[in-house]
């Protein structure tokens, strides 16, 4: 018996392994977004001059007046601590020895979460300047964790 061919009175439960697949796409905005990290080691704003916002991740469509967005911009990797949390677990629940940064950098009017590293917790603070690490090009597959981690501003 197939879900679609189950007699309305059934019970409502299925027992078994239900097959469900799935394919995730990053979208036109995300392909080049990705592509730039993955290729270029850039990341990538899209502009709305409209709204004078710059988002981060770059978009295809402005959220507030919904203009295409054409205009895309190397906006560094640098960004700033907003806000920062620690991790004392992994995510099969097993306890980490040492509790993992991760933070919202923010860049241009958005941002990206993502981890913190070469910093000690202790010296972790809202408002400092951070840079991006990239994987080596020849890792890099095309993803947010072409970023290894983002570690406290050189300059
Ligand atoms: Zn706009």
């Amino acid at each position: 018996m197939t879900l679609l061919k189950r007699s309305p009175g059934a019970p409502r439960a299925w027992i078994g392994n239900l097959p469900v697949t799935s394919r995730y796409t990053f979208g036109i905005a995300g392909e080049r977004f990705f592509r730039a990290i993955k290729d270029e080691g850039k990341i990538y704003g899209s502009r709305c001059e409209a709204c004078d916002l710059t988002y981060v991740p770059a978009r295809q469509f402005c959220e507030r007046c919904l203009a295409d967005l054409e205009e895309w911009i190397n906006v560094g990797t640098q960004g700033e601590v907003h806000t920062f949390t620690l991790l004392y677990e992994n995510l099969d629940g097993s306890v980490r020895e040492e509790p993992e940064i991760v933070a919202f950098v923010r860049m241009g009017d958005g941002g990206i979460v993502h981890r913190l590293g070469d910093i000690a917790i202790e010296d972790v603070a809202i408002g400092m300047v951070v840079e991006a690490v990239f994987k080596p090009k020849n890792k890099r597959k095309g993803s947010i964790l072409d970023i290894q981690y983002f570690r406290p501003a050189k300059s």
